[in-house]
């Protein structure tokens, strides 16, 4: 049996990692051996957060979980996953929305990685209307984001406002 069995990644862009975030890193340990947050790191694309502040940052926030790690990468998800001998890929579903685009990617992660298989996880209520864009745009504009984000992002996030 491979030493990997059991791992899943759930790669985003966490700029910033929300409290939906949390919510389905949460639900995903408890269903799985071991979960990896995947942070995709795209030089190019200029964000809020530098990606080592975003993994110190998810670190912190999972650090309850002792089968949750967090790494970065860069390039297609597919191949990292199958490099990491992931079982399957986690997505979040916010809205009937999402699935339109997410469908078509997990169709062509699993034509690229032989086969991987992506799992939904459906979004919590109280979380569903979060996004790290809704986030970003508050926090731009001179707003509290910290009903939206884990202490730690929202003192980052205060400490980058001041700086
Ligand atoms: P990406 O740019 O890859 O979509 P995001 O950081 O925006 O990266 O999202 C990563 C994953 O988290 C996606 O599957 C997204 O649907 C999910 N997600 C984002 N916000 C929420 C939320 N509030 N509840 C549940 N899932 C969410």
């Amino acid at each position: 049996m491979p030493e990997s069995r059991g791992l899943v990644i759930f790669p985003g862009s966490f700029d910033p990692f929300t409290l939906g975030h949390l919510d389905i890193v949460e639900r995903a340990a408890k269903l799985f051996e071991r979960v990896e947050v995947a942070i995709g790191v795209n030089e190019s694309k200029k964000g809020l957060l530098p990606a080592d502040a975003r993994k110190r940052l998810i670190s912190t926030a999972v650090r309850h979980m002792e089968n949750v790690s967090v790494a970065t990468f860069e390039g297609l998800v597919s191949k990292y996953a199958s490099a990491r001998g992931a079982v399957a890929l986690i997505r979040g579903l916010r809205q009937p929305g999402d699935f339109e685009y997410e469908a078509r990617m997990a169709h062509a992660n699993g034509r690229l990685a032989g086969g991987l298989d992506t799992v939904f996880v459906a979004a919590s209520p109280e979380f569903a209307l979060i996004s790290s864009t809704v986030v970003r745009d508050i926090y731009r504009w001179g707003g509290d984001v910290s009903a939206f984000v884990p202490p730690a992002v929202h003192e980052e996030l205060e400490k980058l406002r001041a700086a």
